[in-house]
């Protein structure tokens, strides 16, 4: 269960634990807010579940399940194969996870808070054997020689097994820098990456953990450029809502990722999630009111502006984030990404379907931003 669905995930319990079924929460959520989790289930597994889960299932079956179990971190070379043959019906995507846990500890992330500091890696043949295609890595390739040398060897190894699938994944801005990973990654079937540019202010970037993107004098077009020549799609993402940020910001974020030349722009409000070094922050200047829980996780999907931002008012930071969207997905700027698609070469099709669901999803959140306004406006002050 992570922190953005938890609502459904109680819904589910509590269905399942009326009919007399015992419920186990585990993830994210209910590792961040045990005591909230336990009044929806019999029992929770914090941390990573496969060290316990064993025992969770038999002493499930004894009828003697235990009120919390500490998974702690997995051993990677541990972990069992995930039975994707299980899962019913059609899936566009089936999702695997190569690495756990990221050094790098941005403020406003869970993943280090939740899977460690310390980047673990599969078994490079434990990786082959699952056979699908959506890489859930919260970044392939890590941020050391080793690590990058390690996906290095699991692209090649994905070549040498001629999976024949395309995959994206999230990676940080890294990747850009080495012209042999980038051709392994391509060879071996990715298609996209998403990386994470969040701030235009590179004290910001300092601030939120990112002292990645700042190294060597990044030049962003550059970087961007040097992945596209690889035939891989680029999707940035920006956070607005950042101290930092002021009225016009939401224009400038537009105008900078169309610099940059990124393929898609994935902007989301700066949100407090339980774990973060940014919730104790926020909470402890009382910045968070939307606080009533479970009903207020609804909100917290990174795409609706639940905490008080500096200086953006509830009305500015929406207006801001409209305008970075119509901005960046404009019909002109959609058709120049389509166009330049075509002149190098890259995919068209791809960049026009990509970027017009992008303007669909726009539509749609702007309907759930004005039911977002009447519902909670008053308490956002
Ligand atoms: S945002 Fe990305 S780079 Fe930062 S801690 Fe999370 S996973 Fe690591």
């Amino acid at each position: 269960m992570g922190n953005l669905d938890q609502n459904r995930a109680y819904e589910v319990a509590g269905h399942f634990r009326r009919l007399g079924v015992p419920v186990v929460l585990g993830g994210i959520h209910a590792t961040m807010c045990q005591d909230e989790a336990l009044r929806h289930a019999d029992s929770i597994v914090t941390g990573e579940a496969e060290s316990v889960w064993p025992r969770v299932l038999e002493d499930a079956r004894l009828g003697r399940l235990k009120s919390r179990y500490e998974g702690g971190r997995a051993e990677l070379a541990n972990i069992p194969i995930a039975r994707h043959d299980l899962l019913a019906g059609r899936y566009a995507l089936g999702a695997i996870q190569t690495t756990r846990g990221c050094p790098l500890n941005c403020s406003f992330c869970s993943v280090t808070a939740f899977n460690g500091a310390y980047y673990r890696q599969r078994p490079i043949e434990d990786v082959i054997r699952e056979k699908h295609v959506l890489v859930v890595d919260d970044n392939l390739i890590g941020t050391k020689p080793e690590h990058i040398a390690r996906a290095k060897d699991l692209f090649r190894a994905m070549i040498e097994a001629n999976l024949r699938k395309e995959w994206i994944a999230q990676a940080t801005i890294n990747f850009a820098d080495d012209e042999e990973l980038m051709e392994l990654a391509a060879k071996a079937g990715c298609n996209g990456v998403f990386i994470g540019f969040e701030s235009l202010d590179p004290g910001k970037l300092l601030e939120l953990g990112k002292k990645f993107s700042l190294m060597k004098n990044r030049d962003f077009r550059a970087s961007v450029r040097r992945i596209q020549r690889h035939n891989i799609v680029v999707v940035g993402s920006f956070i607005i809502g950042l101290d930092v940020d002021e009225p016009g910001i939401g224009k400038r974020i537009a105008e900078v990722a169309n610099w940059y030349g990124i393929d898609n722009l994935n902007a989301l409000f700066l949100t407090p999630l339980p774990g973060t070094r940014l919730w104790d922050t926020m909470k402890s200047e009382d910045r968070i009111p939307l606080n009533t829980f479970p009903e207020d996780w609804k909100y917290y999907t990174l795409t609706f502006p639940v905490a008080r931002y500096k200086h953006l008012s509830p009305n500015d930071i929406l207006r801001e984030m409209h305008s970075c969207n119509a901005t960046f997905y404009s019909m002109p700027n959609i058709l120049r990404r389509v166009w330049n698609s075509v002149w190098r070469r890259r995919k068209p099709a791809l960049s026009l379907v990509g970027n017009l669901s992008y303007r669909n999803n726009i539509r749609m959140g702007l309907k759930a931003h004005d039911n977002f306004r009447r519902q909670v406006g008053d308490r956002l002050g």
